[in-house]
């Protein structure tokens, strides 16, 4: 990821609809969400120096923080709320590093241990625990990820499925003609019950849940109510329910196939 590509700061608005606007209109930063910000902001600011360093320097391993500075950054920044250095401790592997503020310096805003981090090239993690809008988001998520899943196995059985064949034609006779193989398959395939999958379906999203998550935005500064949309058009509950059904008779096949030549 390019210093420029780098997520904006996460913007959040947590619980305003919840409290009411009198609340909201009073809410201001506490200085523990200020220090966190800052602390948030250091890590990105080390992690582009490192990136450049890095891209002046191929081939070198990663430097220690301190040769950053003067060059790279103006002066070594420390994190608020420790008020000491916490970054130091940068973990490399080859050309990817891991950067964290190190302890447990934002518990009060329930930050995880040595978070906030930042990893190079997956990016930011705030260890705040998530926001309602962020467990919407991971539920909806959850759902696709599972359905991808599926049909990436379905897919690596598309690629066997001739292979198996040519096994299964090896085992009975090379000169058994085309149509005999099929219809002695065919048979098979009848005897073979059908492939069961979970059933897996967008979450509904009630009118509290998309009012949550017009009211919080993503790190890139979309709405996550649109962030949730684009992921549940992704892969339509009848698409996932389609291309499962359309596979359906290859992967009974493929099964029988494999009972049939011992790969079971
Ligand atoms: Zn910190």
């Amino acid at each position: 990821m390019k210093p420029a590509e780098m997520p904006a700061m996460k913007v959040r608005i947590p619980g305003c609809f919840l409290l009411g606007t009198l609340f909201c209109a009073a809410q201001t930063e506490s200085p523990q969400q200020a220090q966190f910000r800052a602390c948030r902001a250091n890590l990105k600011s080390l992690a582009q120096a490192l990136e450049f360093y890095a891209a002046d320097n191929p081939g070198q391993p990663g430097p220690p923080l301190a040769k950053l500075a003067p060059g790279y950054l103006k002066k070594m920044p420390t994190c608020p709320a420790a008020n000491s250095d916490t970054y130091s401790q940068v973990e490399w592997s080859g050309e990817k590093f891991t950067l964290c503020c190190r302890g447990n310096h934002h518990a009060a805003l329930n930050v995880a241990p040595d978070h906030p981090a930042y990893a190079f090239p997956a990016g930011e993690v705030s260890g705040l625990p998530p926001t309602p809008a962020e467990k919407i988001l991971a539920r909806h998520q959850q759902v696709l990820d599972q359905k991808r899943a599926i049909a990436d196995r379905i897919a690596a059985e598309q690629n066997e499925s001739s292979q198996l064949l040519e096994a299964y034609r090896k085992t009975k006779s090379k000169n058994l003609p085309p149509e005999a193989l099929i219809e002695l398959v065919n048979q098979g395939v009848l005897t073979t019950p059908p492939e069961k999958f979970p059933a897996l379906t967008t979450p509904a999203m009630t009118p509290e849940e998309r009012q949550i998550l017009e009211s919080e935005k993503s790190p890139e500064g979309i709405s996550y109510l649109k962030v949730v949309e684009e992921i549940d058009r992704r892969f339509p509950d009848s698409e996932f329910v389609a291309y499962c059904q359309s596979n359906q008779f290859m992967l009974r096949r493929n099964r029988w196939l494999r009972g049939k030549i011992g790969k079971l």
